[in-house]
């Protein structure tokens, strides 16, 4: 088992009384998750066990993922979706750790994920001058804004509400994909963190996973705004919207309608900017709207960490 290591945390006694104890030769535990996955995509993760285990959660990039608890096929199961942000993250190795409590123990799994560099292609935009260096007057409202959504990016619960694959937002096709380095009036401004959608101004606009509605308004750069929490730090961003039909904590069903497309704030024209943030780190949605969990987990790699 190369790269992973089991180690046993120590015993919290308030832990033990609420432990329904398995057979031991049911008690295998495995974790499932990438050797080696590409920068900006996401993946999947998996913990999985025939005995019933507790506070499970997952540490990447220094943020600490709650995981829920499920029925599983063979016992219980917890399943996360992570993932790297272009911007922030350069090829290496990465530790991906595993927590959880199971026979009154709390278990560490330190595994290690070896991310590789992707090709994302160049794009010019001509864009209003005043959204390359924006007025002085509006340093105050985007630095309020900044702050806001950071809040809303690192929201973390640990009810699974995501299912895959996703629902499409908009049935328009992708005009501007993840990753794309973005050079406004010639000016390098980063990487385009979202996947945008060809849609008219006011065409309803889905949600893709059920959820919790963190965060509305209506922003410098990002225009009419929503910001769905879909639990285990899975966040979705609809940009540029003509109108928002929800409001902060609606609870939201997949597929329900949330607001109409537009072109407001930072905008060539009128589209769809869906983002998805995965405990913080910007991904490419895209390939997602094409698979399951169950065969994003398929491609990884499965390990038993204890008999
Ligand atoms: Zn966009």
């Amino acid at each position: 088992m190369q790269g992973i290591r089991l180690k046993r945390a120590c015993l919290f006694l308030w832990w033990a009384a609420c432990l329904w104890r398995g057979a031991p030769a049911e008690a295998s535990t495995s974790v499932i998750f990438p050797e080696s996955w590409e920068i900006g995509q996401a993946f999947a993760v998996a913990l999985s066990s025939h005995s019933v285990f507790e506070s499970p959660s997952v540490t990447w990039m220094n943020r600490v993922v709650s995981l829920d608890v499920e029925p599983g096929r063979e016992g219980y199961v917890s399943y996360g979706l992570l993932g790297s942000y272009v911007r922030d993250v350069k090829p290496g190795d990465y530790p991906l750790e595993f927590q959880f409590v199971q026979d009154g123990e709390r278990f560490l799994v330190q595994c290690t994920v070896q991310l590789k560099a992707k090709k994302y292609p160049e794009e010019h935009l001509k864009v209003d001058g005043k959204m390359v260096t924006p007025p002085k007057k509006q340093l105050a409202r985007i630095q309020k804004e900044a702050k806001l959504t950071a809040a809303a990016r690192r929201t973390m619960t640990q009810k699974r509400l995501w299912t895959t694959p996703p629902a499409r937002p908009v049935s328009g096709v992708f005009t501007s994909s993840y990753g794309f380095r973005r050079v406004y009036n010639g000016v390098p401004k980063g990487y385009h963190a979202g996947t945008d959608f060809r849609a008219p101004v006011g065409t309803s606009v889905k949600a893709p996973f059920a959820g919790k509605v963190v965060l509305t308004g209506n922003h410098y750069y990002a225009g009419g705004s929503i910001f769905i929490d879909s639990g285990n730090g899975v966040v979705s961003l609809f940009f540029h919207m003509s109108e928002i039909a929800v409001k902060e904590g609606d609870t939201i069903a997949k597929g329900q309608v949330v607001g109409k497309s537009g072109a407001t704030g930072r905008v060539t024209g009128p589209h769809l900017h869906y983002g998805l943030s995965l405990a913080g780190q910007y991904v490419d949605a895209a390939p997602l709207f094409e698979t399951s969990i169950t065969a994003l987990l398929k491609t990884m790699k499965s390990a038993v960490v204890r008999e």
